[in-house]
């Protein structure tokens, strides 16, 4: 793993986080995502990539574990207690209505998933720091691979 490729637990400008994960929304290969793929692949598990014909279009799904992934940027996602979870001071109503909306989009998202027997794990940028305490966190989340 090389250093530059680790921008992710690095103690970003306000700035600099909110734009990329402004970038993280809207898109799919996120450096999150690609530092989560590659630990899985290193532990050995097979997975798809964003199935559109799952609700939600998960992330990374590992079939026969019956498990859908999603990566969410603290920002977007509104992770609860997260130091990244800030609210711009300009047009605070009209983000707070966008953050409201994702979050209930997220639950939706998670419910129809498991309405339809997936098991849901969700994993936020901010515990993507290193590839070792991503490791432990996908051992501690994941059944053995197969
Ligand atoms: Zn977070």
């Amino acid at each position: 793993m090389l250093e530059n490729e680790m921008p992710v637990g690095r103690d970003l400008g306000v700035t600099a986080a909110r734009s990329k994960n402004m970038r993280a929304v809207k898109g799919k290969d996120t450096q999150p995502e690609l530092l989560v793929r590659r630990a899985l692949r290193r532990l050995g598990y097979r997975f798809r990539l964003h199935r559109k014909d799952l609700p939600g279009r998960p992330d990374i799904v590992l079939p026969r574990l019956h498990l859908a992934i999603f990566v969410h940027g603290c920002f977007w996602h509104r992770h609860e207690g997260c130091p990244r979870t800030s609210t711009p001071k300009t047009r605070a109503d009209f983000w707070q209505q966008k953050f409201e909306a994702n979050v209930a989009r997220d639950r939706r998202t998670e419910l129809a998933l498991r309405e339809l027997g997936w098991r849901v794990l969700i994993i936020w940028e901010c515990e993507i720091r290193t590839p070792l305490s991503l490791d432990a966190l996908l051992n501690f989340g994941l059944p053995n691979a197969e």
